[in-house]
């Protein structure tokens, strides 16, 4: 849909909404097959549709709309969005703001679009084998050659990869500088002869995440977001969006949804509902227990509208997450937490919990671990003093290093 200069009414937008999801949406998705083919042909139709860039410029495809017109279609679509659209939680969710905000017009042209449409799939290129919370660590470099940047390192962890067409990245970018400022954010190309993405099996049995090796892969000299060096700055607002993104926002399942994609705390009504089938509700120990992650479930409802601090609801997440998986193991494999993969034929309900007992670990690392998120509230929110590090001013090549 072409974007208008008149904003249409909150009413007429949530009808808009409405049809998208009741019309034209199951028309898009219809005979189409396979998870990367949903997950393009659900994006695409949405970006059609003029809802997928509420908030973005017209010329990005965007409608130019104010956050309540995102709060009410965050209302309207809630557990109405297909479970593919996660392949693209770092590119909408982080990647996009990010370069709306901080990128140079030729790269905004270049990307927003593709990226709010789905065409192209973004993976977010953090962490290192010895830089993870302290990620100001990371030793990846680039260095400038011509028209471009050469970039070799090794990077971990990284969640689509395998997927992906670009990568947002962090490489070291001066040596001499102290740990923060001699960082710089580049859009890497993923598909080059200089990286190799090797995926990693998690304990789901399934290769969420890689292993990124570069060597010597080229960028052209403009793809920079933000300055030269001045990298952290956009670092931390890239993972400011990912804390809301993993925190409290993402949480909208309903009692009725057994999807296995993401990471989300299973809904306390399905607990209940499994408390019953294994005759388990009148066990005052096991109603505690349910109450207390109703109660827990109620306080993130409380959340979502309330715009508490990011950390706040990461790690309210991933607390509620770990303890609403271990009723379910206590529910659904009373015997022992472990079960045999013989090829037995599990109920597809064991199945979903016994994907969520495992998947849930990986919430309270991913986007910051636990520890990470209480520092910062330590230190940004209740103004405790700093953790003690090596001097801020000290060349990052003079620190001692693992
Ligand atoms: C599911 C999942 C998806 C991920 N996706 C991506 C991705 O797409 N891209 C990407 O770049 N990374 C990704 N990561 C990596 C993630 O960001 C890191 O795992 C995380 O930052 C922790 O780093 P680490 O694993 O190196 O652990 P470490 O930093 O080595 O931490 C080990 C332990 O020490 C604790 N610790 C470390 N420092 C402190 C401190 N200062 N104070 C108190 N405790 C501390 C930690 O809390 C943790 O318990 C993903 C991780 C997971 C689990």
């Amino acid at each position: 849909m072409p974007a208008t200069d008149a904003a249409p009414s909150l009413d007429a937008f949530r009808g808009e909404v409405r049809a998208f999801f009741s019309d034209q949406l199951p028309a898009a998705l219809d005979g189409v097959t396979g998870s990367m083919a949903r997950a393009k042909a659900w994006r695409a139709a949405l970006f059609d549709a003029g809802l997928a860039a509420i908030d973005y410029p017209a010329e990005f495809g965007g409608r130019g709309l104010s956050p309540e017109y995102k709060a009410a279609f965050n209302e309207e679509s809630r557990g109405l969005t297909p479970r593919e659209d996660a392949v693209f939680g770092i590119g909408v969710g982080m990647a996009m703001p990010t370069i709306r905000d901080f990128a140079t017009d030729e790269l905004k042209e270049r990307f927003l679009s593709p990226g709010l449409r789905g065409d192209d799939v973004w993976c977010q290129m953090y962490s290192e084998p010895g830089a993870g919370s302290d990620l100001a660590g990371l030793t990846t470099r680039a260095d400038l050659d011509g028209d471009e940047w050469v970039v070799t390192g090794q990077k971990v962890w990284t969640s689509g990869a395998q997927h992906s067409q670009y990568a947002i990245l962090l490489a070291r970018t001066d040596f001499d500088a102290p740990k923060h400022r001699g960082v710089t954010m580049f859009v890497l190309p993923v598909e080059q002869d200089g990286v190799t993405v090797r995926p990693l099996v998690q304990m789901t049995g399934e290769a969420e995440f890689n292993e990124v090796f570069i060597d010597e892969a080229r960028i052209p000299k403009s793809w920079v977001v933000g300055d030269v060096n001045g990298g952290w700055r956009t670092a931390v607002a890239l993972l400011a969006h990912e804390r809301v993104q993993t925190g409290v926002a993402s949480v909208g399942g309903s009692g009725k949804q057994r999807s296995k994609a993401g990471r989300v705390p299973i809904p306390v009504s399905q607990l209940i509902e499994l408390a019953r089938e294994r005759d388990r509700l009148d066990d005052p120990v096991m109603r505690h227990e349910l109450a207390r992650l109703y109660t827990g479930e109620t306080i993130m409802g409380y959340f979502k509208h309330m715009g508490v601090h990011p950390s706040i609801g990461k790690l309210w997440r991933t607390i509620q997450g770990r303890a609403a998986a271990d009723t379910a193991a206590r529910l659904a494999f009373p015997a022992s937490p472990a079960w045999a993969d013989d090829g037995s034929k599990r109920g597809v309900d064991e199945d979903y919990f016994a994907y969520h007992i495992l998947n849930c670990r990986g919430m309270s690392l991913g986007g910051g671990t636990d520890e990470i998120q209480r520092n910062t509230l330590g230190e940004r929110v209740l103004g405790l003093p700093r953790e003690p590090g090596p001097g801020k001013d000290t060349p990052f090549k003079e620190l001692p290093r693992n």
